[in-house]
C-alpha cells in the first residue's frame, strides 16, 4: 500500500504544484478537499516559518495524517519586503489575486527595472500524525516585478514576476520550468531525500 501524504493547503493551484513536486516519491496524495469539514488553520504567525508550522501541525493533529504544508509569499525590496507573509491578502481579501496584482503595480508605480527586484519565499514543513515537526526547509526564487501582467500560467503574482535569467514571467514560463526553479521546488528539493527515507520507513502510518 502506498503511504498517504496530505497537502495542507486550501489553495488549489498551490496544491497542484506541490503534488507534482512530490509525485516521484509515489505517495497516495490527498488534499484538504478529501477531508471535508476540516477546520481551517488560522495563519496568525508573523513569519513564513511560523505559518507553515501552524498549518502542518494543525492539519496533522486534526486529521491524524502526515501533512506537508507550505507558507509562501512575495517580498519586494522597494516595498520593504511587502507583501511578505500577507501576500495572499495584500489588497484586503484573502486569495484575490487580481486585486493583489493591481495593488502591487500601483505601489511600484513607474519605478525603473533596477528598483523592482523581488523574491518569492517558501517554507515547507512536514508534520507527523501526532503533530510533531519532522522536516522543514526554506528557499527563495529571485526576480523582478514587470510593469503589466504577462501570461496566465501559475497563480498569485506569477503574471508580474519575471525570472530575469529566462526573460519571462512565471505567468509565461511553462509549468515544468517553474517546477524546477521556483521557491517551492527549491525548498522541497532540500527535504526530498529525507522525505523519501521517512516514507519508506515503518514510521509512516496514520494515527490509530
Ligand atoms: P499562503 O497560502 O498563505 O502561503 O499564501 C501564499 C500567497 O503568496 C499566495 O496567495 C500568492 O499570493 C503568493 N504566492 C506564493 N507562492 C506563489 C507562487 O508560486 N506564485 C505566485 N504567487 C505565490
Amino acid at each position: 500500500m502506498k503511504p498517504t501524504l496530505v497537502l495542507g493547503t486550501h489553495n488549489r493551484k498551490k496544491g497542484t504544484e506541490l503534488a507534482a513536486l512530490v509525485a516521484p516519491l509515489g505517495f497516495e496524495v490527498r488534499t484538504l478537499a478529501d477531508f471535508p469539514g476540516t477546520p481551517t488553520v488560522d495563519e496568525t504567525g508573523r513569519t513564513f516559518a511560523d505559518n507553515a508550522r501552524l498549518k502542518a501541525i494543525g492539519y496533522a493533529q486534526a486529521l491524524g495524517q502526515w501533512v506537508l504544508a507550505d507558507d509562501s509569499g512575495l517580498c519586494v525590496d522597494k516595498l520593504g519586503g511587502k507583501p511578505g507573509v500577507d501576500s495572499a491578502l495584500y489588497a484586503g481579501t484573502h486569495g484575490d489575486d487580481e486585486a493583489n496584482n493591481d495593488l502591487l503595480l500601483r505601489e511600484l508605480g513607474d519605478a525603473p527595472p533596477e528598483q523592482r527586484s523581488a523574491h518569492y519565499v517558501c517554507h515547507v514543513t512536514l508534520a507527523d500524525p501526532q503533530g510533531a515537526i519532522r522536516l522543514e526547509a526554506a528557499e527563495v526564487c529571485r526576480g523582478r516585478i514587470v510593469t503589466s501582467r504577462d501570461g496566465v500560467g501559475g497563480f498569485g503574482y506569477d503574471p508580474l514576476f519575471e525570472v530575469v535569467e529566462y526573460h519571462r514571467t512565471f505567468g509565461k514560463l511553462d509549468p515544468q520550468t517553474k517546477a524546477c526553479i521556483s521557491h517551492r521546488a527549491r525548498a522541497l528539493r532540500r527535504i526530498l531525500p529525507e522525505l523519501r527515507r521517512l516514507a519508506a520507513s515503518g514510521d509512516w502510518q496514520p494515527r490509530v
